[in-house]
């Protein structure tokens, strides 16, 4: 990017005049240098994002992948059984103690 003299719209490299309020753009060697330092931070910048995206992609697929693997591959667990509770022998104590 191109930065104008004049009134500091950001013009592409390249440019001849200002796209935003028609100055001739005055281009040396330390700007061309800077558009082309910023052009490779915001390529970085990109490359940092789209990895980023693509390893939230690859957790998503895995996390599916081991949802169906849960529901279709492995078979239901079998029902619980519990064993029968025994009598409480609490309340024995307190039925017979009218009876005496
Ligand atoms: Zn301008």
């Amino acid at each position: 990017m191109i930065t104008c003299q004049s009134c500091g719209h950001d013009n592409a490299l390249g440019t001849t005049f200002c796209r935003g309020c028609g100055t001739r753009l005055v281009v040396d060697f330390q700007s061309i240098e800077q558009s082309v330092q910023s052009t490779r931070v915001a390529d970085l910048d990109h490359a940092v994002l789209r990895s980023g995206r693509s390893a939230l992609m690859l957790c998503t697929f895995a996390l599916v992948c081991a949802l169906i693997a849960r529901y279709v591959v492995v078979p239901p667990m079998p029902p619980t059984v519990s064993p029968p509770t025994p009598l409480i022998e609490v309340f024995l104590p307190q039925e017979a103690a009218p009876a005496k």
